[in-house]
């Protein structure tokens, strides 16, 4: 199947400089994927190669199959939602009016737009002048426009940025559902924890680099990063540093009913035995690296290559 958006060694230069360089990525029918990078990593470069305001110094970028400067480019666009960072509406119009507004350009009939305010959340406030929105129905009235044509692939910059906990879970959870519609999301972000949760896939870039591309579990893997141990219990005699002598373990906290270890993920069964062979063991939690972990490593790696 045709890949919904495809990047294939694209590289942008701004004369001397490489704002991007041989990237290439690939994101299918209903998957939700994090562009993720620090200030300056390439992000909104990457949009904006997609959205086909800019075109590629080198490489290729295809959306569902065709090129976005190409003579296909406003079919392709009808196809496409954009959410750009920091949105602003008319704060005097109604949701409803800036919908119109936004329907009239993009070509699509305000009977198309009737249940964008369902999809959102947000009928109870269509007809609400924006200026009395908070900040996470403006997001949300955001998302209504970039879904006007109900487009097969949304591109979301910094969606979650200023929004609380609460609104962010939300936010995600309206993605989940236009996931299961079929729709594809590239999401770029720097806000991270949290965001593994709602995404297929992860693109970390770095300095115009791709540093790594895949699935939260493939990334892990590669990162080959520690897991930590938490262990329950009461023990007040049990020498933890001689149980643990012939492995590769780290004891990060000790007293007599918490312990804490570090270990590398290929010695975990090997720990996991000898701690249920302590009959004072009450509880175990495993806890996987987390995305922070896993983007720390990746950006640590291009750090001490360069
Ligand atoms: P942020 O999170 O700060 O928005 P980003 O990852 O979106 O960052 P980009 O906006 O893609 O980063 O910029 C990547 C690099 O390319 C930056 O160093 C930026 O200064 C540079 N750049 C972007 N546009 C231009 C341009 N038109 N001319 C020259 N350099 C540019």
């Amino acid at each position: 199947m045709t890949p919904v958006l495809e990047l294939d060694q694209v590289s942008k230069q701004y004369g001397e400089f490489s704002a991007l360089k041989g990237i290439s990525l690939k994101l299918d029918e209903g998957k939700i994927m994090g562009l993720l990078g620090h200030n300056g990593a390439g992000k909104t470069t990457t949009m904006k190669l997609v959205l086909g305001v800019i075109s590629p110094s080198q490489g290729r970028v295809h959306m569902f199959g065709a090129s976005p400067t190409g003579p296909e480019a406003d079919t392709l666009r009808r196809n496409m939602g954009y959410l750009p960072e920091n949105v602003s509406f008319y704060n005097q119009l109604s949701g409803r009016e800036v919908l119109t507004y936004f329907g009239k350009l993009k070509g699509v009939s305000a009977a198309a737009q009737v249940d964008l305010f369902d999809r959102v959340g947000l009928s109870h406030a269509a007809d609400r002048r924006v200026k009395t929105y908070s900040k996470g129905m403006r997001q949300r009235l955001g998302l209504a426009q970039a879904l006007l044509g109900y487009p097969k692939l949304l591109m979301l910059d910094e969606p979650t940025a200023g929004l609380d906990p609460t609104a962010t879970h939300e936010f995600y959870e309206m993605l989940i559902e236009l996931r299961k519609q079929g729709t594809s999301v590239l999401i770029s972000s720097h806000v991270l924890p949290g965001i593994e949760k709602y995404i297929d896939s992860i693109a970390i870039l770095g300095g115009g680099n791709l540093l790594a591309v895949g699935t939260p579990d493939e990334l892990g893997q590669n990162a080959q990063l520690p897991l930590v141990v938490r262990v329950k219990g009461d023990w007040p005699d049990t020498d933890w540093q001689s149980q643990f002598a012939q492995q590769d373990v780290s004891l990060l906290h000790v007293n007599g009913q918490h312990l804490e270890l570090s270990t590398p993920l290929h010695n975990k069964l090997q720990v996991m035995r000898t701690l249920l062979a302590e009959p004072a063991v009450e509880d175990i939690d495993l806890i996987p690296p987390s995305l922070d972990d896993l983007y720390g490593h990746y950006n640590q790696q291009v750090s001490s290559a360069t």
